[in-house]
C-alpha cells in the first residue's frame, strides 16, 4: 500500500486527532440528499400573460437527481423547502468528502500498522 499523499510525515497521534476530529463534526446523516437544485423561470404558455412577452414566473425550483448514465429523476421543490433541500444537498457532499478523507487517513493508519508488524516479523519476534 502506498503513503498517501500528504499524510506520510503526519504523526500517528496527529493522525488520530484528525479522525476524531473530522468524526466530530461529520453532518447527521439522516439529513442527506444526493442531487442538485436548480433554478428555473417559466412559460406558462398562455399567449397573452406577462410570461409570453418575457416577464418569465418564477424562481421555480427543482430537483436532479442523476441515477445512473442517460436516467434522471427528481421535481419541483416548493420553495419553502428550498432551504432545507439545500442544507441536506450541502450535508451530502461533506459527507462524502469527509468520508474520503477519514479513509485517507485510515489508508495511512493502515500503511503504518503493516510496516510495523512487518518489521516485528523479521526481528522474530
Ligand atoms: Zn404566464
Amino acid at each position: 500500500m502506498k503513503a498517501s499523499k500528504g499524510l506520510g510525515k503526519v504523526s500517528e497521534l496527529a493522525l488520530r486527532q484528525r479522525r476524531q476530529g473530522l468524526v466530530k463534526l461529520l453532518p447527521p446523516a439522516g439529513e442527506v440528499l444526493r442531487g442538485s437544485l436548480v433554478e428555473r423561470f417559466v412559460t406558462c404558455g398562455n399567449p397573452s400573460c406577462k410570461c409570453a412577452r418575457g416577464e418569465r414566473h418564477g424562481p421555480m425550483w427543482y430537483l436532479t437527481v442523476t441515477l445512473g448514465p442517460g436516467r434522471t429523476t427528481g421535481g419541483i421543490i416548493s420553495a419553502d423547502l428550498v432551504d432545507q433541500v439545500r442544507r441536506w444537498i450541502e450535508n451530502y457532499q461533506r459527507l462524502k468528502a469527509d468520508l474520503e478523507r477519514i479513509s485517507e487517513i485510515n489508508r495511512e493508519l493502515l500503511r503504518r500498522e503493516q510496516n510495523a508488524l512487518r518489521a516485528r516479523k523479521r526481528k522474530g519476534a
